[in-house]
């Protein structure tokens, strides 16, 4: 099974535009709106605009919950059998009782413990310890949380835009003393049960983290890791693949710049948000280190000397410049001691690498950049930020979440007064801006507009700075207020990091005071500043008023960024790349191009020459004996209620009521299906007939913990002995919600009213909906090409799949884009459809809820309240006269694919359907697929092509299997590699020992730790799949029976796919029409113009 579903509320922490890692990982990929790659989406993540971050974190799952399925009504059977989490929330007694008894002032295992605390907010108890020989810090934090978290973090401000910092951050992660292997980080993704494995850059600072609930697979990561970073071969030549370096194939081909930042960076400044996004940072910092790009301008990477390079390794990869970090319920002295193994040779060195603080202007700047938007239509493609320095992040805890709530209040909601007066100018298309930044040294806050006029561009900077203005004389309403604070007070109770570990926010968090040498304890504790809050805004009405006034009126340190679009801006950018090499070329006689060839294949032949198995075999692993054989269970109750189907997944949730409600819509007409997604926002933003959506939006913020909705789209699973295709299609609109036990009923309330009462006839607003909704979806499809190349692809296949492209896809772009020119000209048809859809999905026929909170909570506050709430929606669908429902319209139609984009870096796909080639996946599909992806992939596109990623994946539900890579330099090349794929794989002669590593990987990625909620969901989507327990672990088995056959058993099955599968590729103009030159026969399109 390879759907990602473990997407709802995870708040992107931390901020997308400053960080950059060492690779895209699944979950980050699928996390954003247009995940497509599973299938699963969820519109319009709040974090865009909301930079509330870091304290919303959840309680640990305990496994090992005895399944307890029973049918009939809830309300007749007694309560007794069903075994339910016990309370999670830990006193100090019950930590301290697992825990050694420490002294403060002595030392242990060479660490001096200088600091204990418990603090209760994260029930934990937190030591900070000094290592005594080299000064390296140590936060360990002890408390039982199964999901253990590790970091090595050093302080990095880098002074120039080369990319040092980042490239670095790759290539110690390229071989290490103990580890001499080519990437022990990839071995270490094939084999470990890791819940998290990673890297990041930010502005300041390098972290490398990892996390796992399995203690033996934790420290082995731990080990890899602190050797990585204190031992690594850096060599030139891993500087030249990671970082930059000229490539020359024959002596009159053409030179390329390659190396794997250089294109990563080349890829995120192709997307015109992280330009924005990166400059509205750098222009509010020209005097320090935030100033420069810490992930490197394309156009300096290749600046970056050796020597520069091991400078700054030297330098600051010490234990002197070192914050360590370990969190859980592993044992503290292992801790110690690990970390002891590694120290004892170095010797402490005075570092210099603080952040130096930036001095305050007395005057706003204003800066203007050109970019690139394509060739056309450009009139509306100007974007613009108003950006702020605020206060220094060591400033008074309770004034730092004032802010925050604050941020929440101006932006939050579609109905916060800053981020609506900006929609309702109409100035622009979409509300841009990452609100409150609390990553840096010093706060900032960034607000603006994409898709304007020049003339919107013009007025935008008075607008902010009126409503600020207004603001600070006006204030806010108290039912405003209420609503910001019960949304971050929901967000602080439940602690709720989606797939990114607890541990691990909680030490980014940290970093914030800790990285410049203040309290790190300061930014866990959070109760405290918020009855501090409270009572302060109680007390004083114009708080707020003069909080306004002091950070963004009398602030002068304000920065107008505004981006251009610059129709020449790509060529400009082209040309100064060609102009770089034919300097170097230049340069070469004849003898250097010879040795320049020689070096590039040189280079190449180490890329892929095999590691030596017995130093590979040192790469510390699992066995098989190491992992459970039967297949996690999660608890799951099946009933129904009022007729509709019922499923309670009961598990401690900390008093939070989790609700789903699917509503099948598979025999929804043909017309209709492009508007749900739209309908879905609309339902949450467009307000009732009894309230405007302004009310609306507060109304759910003050009740409830958040209310959204999405798509699921799959196909059922059927037994392989029943036949031989896929099953029929799961198409589902979900609406999701969480609230506080005691206001179950508000929450149902809100439904019902945004359910029946939904104000259709409000033009003015939904085309607000409309054009945002559009351009959101546009300015996703060139930083995730891959997901837009996947959608396409198994919209050739698959019934769901082409469902999926329909509600998501480049054909759901185009319905939008009709929908706006239509909107005046068709006004009542449209509003006709919209209720015809409404009418439709109001219905309990079709309709599947899912609860996940404990069993009490679900009996005493659930069932009442959902009983009522069920009984006044209508048990049958009305008839619809004359409509054919979409599955009997769809139109699969197989073609190669190249679409249009403006992007310096492309992303390719290929992909076909394995039941329609007569092959029936399983288990060891997944395995050969995972294999391919990190052996052989990352080799071929990553390391050798210089692209930042490429993987594959098979779905086992609908047959679908695709080769996707990102951002990628090449097409027609990439497209040989992943036909040449059979071939290796047919070859294949693995050991024992490396399937073995394998199938602990495959294990890993199916374990995958699930907080409360996201168990609750995948309950939702196996049930809706008919995916049973029996098909998971028969699954499991084929995993974990394996061998070195089915590899090359699977490589005749990827024969099939390279000679019958579909291409579908994303990227510039030019790179299409070459690979077009080069043989292929791509249909060239635009992805926003009907063909
Ligand atoms: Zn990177």
């Amino acid at each position: 099974m390879t759907l990602c579903f473990r997407v709802a509320w995870s708040f992107s922490y931390p901020s997308q535009l400053t960080r950059h890692s060492i690779f895209a990982t699944r979950n980050a990929i699928c996390q954003s709106k247009w995940s497509k790659l599973g299938y699963y989406r969820t519109h319009r993540p709040l974090s865009r605009l909301s930079s509330f971050s870091g304290l919303q974190l959840n309680s640990p799952p305990k496994t090992g919950l005895k399944l307890s399925s029973s049918q009939g009504d809830w309300l007749r059977r007694h309560i007794t059998a069903v075994v339910t989490e016990k309370s999670q929330k830990f006193t100090e007694e019950a930590i301290r009782e697992n825990i050694p008894k420490r002294v403060v002032g002595e030392v242990y295992h060479s660490f001096q413990l200088v600091e204990e605390e418990y603090v209760p907010d994260i029930d934990s108890v937190i030591r900070k310890y000094v290592h005594t020989k080299t000064g390296a810090q140590l936060m360990s934090v002890l408390n039982k949380e199964e999901n253990k978290t590790f970091g090595v973090v050093f302080r990095t401000p880098p002074a120039n835009s080369r990319g040092t910092p980042h490239i670095l951050e790759h290539s110690v992660l390229c071989g290490s003393r103990k580890y001499p292997v080519k990437e022990p980080f990839v071995e270490l993704m094939k084999s470990s049960l890791n819940t998290f494995l990673n890297a990041f850059t930010f502005p300041d600072k390098t972290c490398y983290p990892v996390a796992s609930c399995n203690l033996k697979d934790f420290y082995n990561l731990v080990d890899v890791y602190l050797d990585a970073v204190f031992y690594p071969n850096l060599t030139p030549d891993v500087l030249k693949q990671e970082g930059h370096h000229f490539e020359l194939y024959e002596e009159n081909g053409p030179i390329t710049i390659q190396g794997v930042v250089y294109n990563e960076m080349k890829g995120v400044f192709s997307n015109p948000d992280s330009v924005m996004g990166s400059w509205s940072q750098r222009c509010l910092f020209p005097e320090n280190t935030y100033g420069v790009e810490s992930g490197g301008d394309p156009k300096e990477i290749p600046d970056l000397t050796w020597s520069e390079f091991q400078d700054f390794y030297r330098k600051l990869y010490h234990p002197s410049n070192t914050r360590f970090w370990f969190y859980g319920d592993d044992p503290e002295d292992m801790r110690l001691q690990k970390l002891q193994e590694y120290l004892k040779d170095f010797e402490k060195l005075s570092v210099d690498s603080k952040v130096k603080l930036q001095s305050r202007w007395t005057q706003p700047r204003h800066f203007t950049f050109g970019y690139d938007a394509g060739s056309e239509k450009l009139e509306k493609k100007h974007m613009a930020t108003v950006n702020w320095m605020l206060t220094d992040v060591t400033e008074d805890p309770t004034k730092l979440l004032a802010l925050s709530v604050l941020d929440h209040l101006l932006t939050g909601t579609s109905a916060s007064p800053l981020r609506k007066t900006l929609t309702d100018s109409g100035l622009g298309e979409e509300v841009i801006g990452s609100g409150m930044e609390t990553d840096l040294r010093q706060l900032t806050y960034s607000i603006g507009l994409k898709g304007m006029a020049k003339e919107g561009c013009e007025k935008l900077e008075n607008l902010v700075l009126d409503t600020f203005k207004r603001l600070s004389q006006d204030g806010f309403s108290q039912g405003e207020i209420e609503a910001s604070l019960n949304t971050i007070e929901f967000m602080l109770k439940e602690q709720n990091t989606g797939s990114f570990p607890k541990g691990l926010a909680l030490m980014l968090r940290s970093l914030t005071t800790w990285l410049h040498d203040s309290d790190p304890l300061v930014p866990l504790k959070f109760d405290v500043p918020l009855q501090q809050l409270k009572e302060i805004l109680r007390k004083d009405t114009k708080y707020l008023n003069r909080l306004i006034d002091e950070h963004f009126i009398r602030n002068t340190h304000r920065a107008y960024v505004s981006l251009v679009p610059d129709p020449e801006f790509g060529s400009k950018q082209a040309e100064k790349e060609r102009k770089r090499i034919e300097d170097f070329q230049k340069s070469l006689d004849k003898n250097g191009i010879q040795q320049l060839i020689q070096e590039t294949k040189r280079l190449k032949e180490k890329q892929i020459a095999p590691d030596d198995p017995a130093q590979l075999a040192k790469i510390p692993a699992l066995k098989k004996s190491d992992i459970d054989q039967k297949a996690p269970v999660i608890p799951r109750q099946v009933t129904s209620l009022e007729e509709t189907q019922l499923l309670l997944t009961p598990l401690f949730t900390n008093g939070i009521v989790y609700f789903d409600m699917a509503m099948d819509i598979r025999q929804l007409p043909a017309h209709l299906l492009s508007y749900v997604p739209i309908f879905g926002e609309c339902l949450l933003e467009l307000g009732t007939t009894k309230e405007d959506f302004v009310s609306l939006q507060q109304r759910i913020g003050r009740e409830t913990g958040g209310i959204r909705q999405s798509v699921y789209c799959s196909q059922m699973d059927v037994p392989n002995s029943v036949g031989g295709g896929y099953g029929p299609a799961v198409a589902q609109f979900i609406i999701r919600g969480k609230v506080m036990s005691d206001k179950t009923g508000s929450l149902f309330d809100i439904l019902r009213d945004v359910l029946f009462d939904i104000d259709l006839s409000n033009k003015e607003r939904l085309r607000q909906i409309l054009i945002e909704e559009k351009s959101g979806v546009e300015s996703s499809i060139s930083p995730s090409g891959h997901r837009v190349a996947a959608s396409r692809l198994n919209a050739q296949y698959t019934t769901s799949g082409w469902a999926d492209e329909q509600m998501g896809g480049i054909s759901y772009l185009r319905f939008l884009s009709r929908l706006v020119q239509r909107l005046d000209s068709e006004w009542e048809s449209i509003r006709s459809d919209l209720e015809a859809l409404r009418s439709f999905l109001l219905s309990r026929a079709g309709m599947t809820i899912q609860v996940t909170t404990d069993e009490r909570t679900f009996e005493s506050s659930v069932i009442p309240c959902l009983r009522q709430f069920l009984q006044q929606i209508p048990k049958d669908r009305q008839a619809l006269k004359d409509v054919v429902p979409w599955e009997q319209r769809i139109e699969k139609q197989k073609r190669n694919e190249g679409i249009i984009v403006p992007s310096t870096v492309n992303y390719v796909g290929k992909g076909a359907n394995l039941f329609e080639l007569g092959y029936q996946p399983n288990g060891a599909s997944v395995l050969a697929m995972k294999y391919l992806g990190i052996s052989y992939l990352w080799e071929r596109i990553r390391v050798q092509g210089g692209a930042y990623g490429a993987f594959g994946k098979v779905d086992l539900r609908s047959g679908q299997l695709v080769f996707l890579s990102y951002r990628d330099p090449h097409v027609k090349k990439t497209l040989d590699t992943y036909d040449d794929a059979a071939s290796f794989l047919s070859q294949a002669q693995l050991s024992s020992d490396e399937i073995e590593r394998c199938i602990i990987g495959v294990i890993g990625d199916m374990d995958s730790y699930q907080l409360p909620d996201a168990k609750g969901f995948t309950n939702l989507i196996r049930y809706l799949g008919g995916v049973t327990q029996e098909r998971i672990q028969e699954r499991r088995d084929q995993v974990l029976s394996c061998t070195n056959k089915d590899l090359v058993d699977f490589g005749s099955v990827l024969g099939s796919v390279a000679s019958n599968g579909s291409i579908v590729a994303v990227g510039s103009e030019q790179s299409l029409q070459q690979a077009n030159a080069q043989g292929l026969d791509l249909h060239l399109f635009r992805a926003t113009e009907d063909e």
